[in-house]
């Protein structure tokens, strides 16, 4: 890792951003709490005796773009991270800091957004911070929202049923927690978020407009929890779906096989990122889980996904191999390649 300055790859949520997170940002952070799901195992959220807590700063830009803006996007990226360790989001904090003649207008756009999003997923803001600074100092505006919560009251019923399969190193849907025989489930369309946001940033007029997959996804991790026997999840935002199969592999010790024309990628995200050289499977999301379900309940999880608005897209694309060490991509001509992680994230400030 480059010591003298901090680049935008670090920031990006692959190999990078893992460098400075492990050299830097643990070494000065980390203490051992004692709780199952702490900073240094790096997942979506922590527990804190029996609170699941979490936090995230958001530099979109633009800050307002098809399907989304800052404020929904602020609230709905916290109260996907508490959900997908398995908790139910209880209430948000919203901090922001205003760049000096920032539009009143537009700050009061986001903040009503911000508002809505929150009545509509049940989870209130209930307090917050202002600041601002001059001119120049940043740009425009900053967002950054924490959320807490308490374990959903059916994920002891869902790991019951894990356990008559296999036992699980946690008892949260940790990236950890993956073991032989697993099926893993998209909740839907991956690379919307990142490629809506830079098709309208660049300016490029696709032939089919994109929109950001954006939503809160607390009411579809309830769905799936109430079905039981998910084992993991996680929100794929940077870095895709090639990050978090690799977080989870790593970190499970266990290898993953995914089946490439089972993954559900719109075919204007696939026209996109031929053009642009870029890699769907790479590409953020921030609608969309990805779970890992132990295999007797995987058809019933499915269907459960399938019948809820944000999951009505659902596929089963692929599942955990102890022979295989990482990630494997088979394509769709059938040939093995190697998924691996991504340095960084190709289109910066999406999130
Ligand atoms: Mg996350």
């Amino acid at each position: 890792m480059d010591r003298s300055h901090i680049t935008m790859a670090q920031g990006a949520g692959g190999e990078a951003m893992q460098g400075l997170i492990k050299e830097v940002i643990l070494k000065a952070l980390a203490t051992d709490t004692g709780s199952p799901v702490q900073l240094t195992d790096l997942d979506d959220s922590s527990v804190v005796g029996d609170v699941v807590f979490t936090t995230d700063a958001h530099t979109v830009k633009p800050l307002f773009f098809p399907g989304g803006d800052i404020g929904m996007l602020s609230v709905c990226g916290t109260i996907n991270d508490v959900s997908v360790l398995g908790a139910k989001p209880e209430a948000l904090s919203l901090a922001m800091v205003v760049e000096e003649g920032f539009s009143a207008d537009d700050l009061e756009r986001a903040l009503t957004s911000a508002g809505e999003t929150a009545k509509a997923a049940g989870v209130p803001i209930v307090t917050g911070d202002t600041k601002v600074v001059e001119k120049g100092a940043i740009d425009k505006l900053v967002m950054v929202t924490s959320a807490f919560g308490y374990r959903h009251p059916k994920l002891d019923e869902n790991f019951e049923r894990v356990h008559i399969t296999r036992q699980t190193k946690k008892q949260w849907l940790t990236d950890s927690n993956l073991g032989e025989g697993d099926v893993i489930i998209s909740s839907g369309y991956l690379g919307d978020h990142g490629i809506a946001l830079l098709s309208f940033r660049e300016g490029y007029g696709f032939k089919t407009p994109l929109e950001s997959d954006t939503a809160a996804l607390n009411g579809l991790m309830d769905t799936i929890i109430n079905v039981g026997g998910v084992v993991a999840a996680k929100d794929p935002t940077r870095g895709g779906l090639a990050n978090t199969l690799n977080e989870w592999a790593e970190k499970s010790g266990i290898g993953v096989h995914v089946m490439e024309e089972d993954i559900p990628i719109r075919q204007g995200v696939r026209s996109a990122c031929e053009l642009l050289g870029l890699d769907p499977l790479e590409i953020g999301n921030e609608g969309k889980v990805i779970v890992a379900v132990v295999e007797e309940a995987a058809e019933e999880v499915l269907a459960a996904m399938r019948s809820h608005p944000n999951g009505k897209d659902a596929a089963i694309i692929g599942r955990t191999d102890a022979s295989l060490k990482g990630v494997a991509l088979e394509t769709e001509v059938g040939s093995l390649r190697v998924m691996d992680p991504p340095i960084g994230d190709p289109i910066p400030r999406i999130c």
